[in-house]
Parts: C-alpha cells; structure tokens; sequence
C-alpha cells in the first residue's frame, strides 16, 4: 500500500506541496493538463477558505473583484514560474498582472498577544501578500530553484529546497511513490 498523503500536503481541499505559498497557489487549478481541469476558486467563498488554509488565518470579505484577481494572480505566477523552468524571458502580460496585485491592497502582518502572528486585512490584501511573496521569489536568488513535478500529468509547481537540488516530485507520498511502482512493473515487465 502507498503511504498516505501527509495532512500537511492536503489542507481543506486545496494542496500544498509546493514549499512556497505563491506556488502553491497554483494548484488551486486542478489538472491543469488535463482537457477539462478543475477551478478550485469557483466562489469567492473558496478564495477565503484558501487563505485560511494557507495559513493567513482569516480571509474573510472576499467579492466576486477578489476571485476574479485571485485567477488573474494565479495565471500570471503559473506563467511566470513556466517560462522560468523553460529558461525564457518573463512572459510581459504576466509580470505586469503580477506587479498590479503585488502594488495593490495591503494586509499588515502583526504581533498578536500570545507573541503569534497574526495577518491584519481583506481578501484583497491577503492575496496583494500572496502577489508579494511572489515578486521577492522570482526577484530572487530561489527563482532557480523553481521546478515543475516531473510525474506525468502532473503540473504542480514546487521550490526545490533539497540539498542536492535534484528533487523530481512534489510529493514524495503521491507522485515520487506512483513513479517507483511504475518502475519497478517496467523493471519487472522487461526481467519476464
Ligand atoms: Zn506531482
């Protein structure tokens, strides 16, 4: 039996595998390379159940102009971090839908009492964070370590933070895992 999919991994319905806030966000396009994928962000309700799971805490007051940023911001870093991987320049469009939201609303990180944090804003400042850490990533040094699931089918996008840099997988437990067994039937197949 394959191992379950880490708790971490799944959270509330949406995944996040990818290390990276900004990245993660990605997913919330389900089978992205599939001929029908799957919005996740169908209501503006889903744009806050995925910042609470994200890990802003509240997302509250999401309107039907925060889904209609959040898809926007979504596309734009998934075209970004594409052509990133494929080594080309940054797609125009993209990098100016990114800097838009990374420009816009504001949410304050604070200190709350218990010395936590705690995010203080909308749905819209929450995802202007988003578009901000977004920015810093492909600003940054990490940028080259961006990488695409090497599992067929699968498009999830992930920082590669190992050691040697030579992760394949976005998740060990899902897609590493149903990659080994692949091998081994093909192994086994070409031993008979
Ligand atoms: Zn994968």
């Amino acid at each position: 039996m394959p191992d379950p999919i880490p708790p971490a991994e799944q959270r509330d319905g949406f995944r996040f595998r990818g290390g990276h806030r900004a990245l993660d966000f990605v997913a919330t396009l389900a089978a992205r390379l599939k001929p029908v994928p799957r919005d996740l962000l169908a209501v503006p309700g889903d744009v806050e159940r995925w910042l609470v799971a994200a890990g802003f805490a509240s997302g509250a007051g999401a309107t039907e102009a925060d889904l209609f940023t959040a898809r926007r911001l979504r596309e734009a870093i998934h075209d970004l971090a594409v052509a990133r991987i494929a080594g080309e320049p940054d797609p125009a469009e993209a990098r100016a839908d990114l800097n838009a939201v990374a420009a816009g609303s504001v949410a304050a990180p604070q200190l709350d009492p218990t010395g936590g944090l705690a995010w203080q804003g909308n749905a819209a400042g929450l995802l202007g964070e988003v578009a901000r850490e977004a920015v810093l990533l492909f600003g940054g040094a990490q940028a080259l370590r961006i990488r695409q699931c090497e599992a067929e089918g699968c498009a999830i996008l992930f920082l590669d933070t190992s050691r040697a840099h030579d992760r394949r997988w976005c998740s060990m437990a899902a897609c590493g895992n149903k990659a080994k067994v692949a091998e081994f039937r093909r192994r086994k197949r070409s031993a008979e």
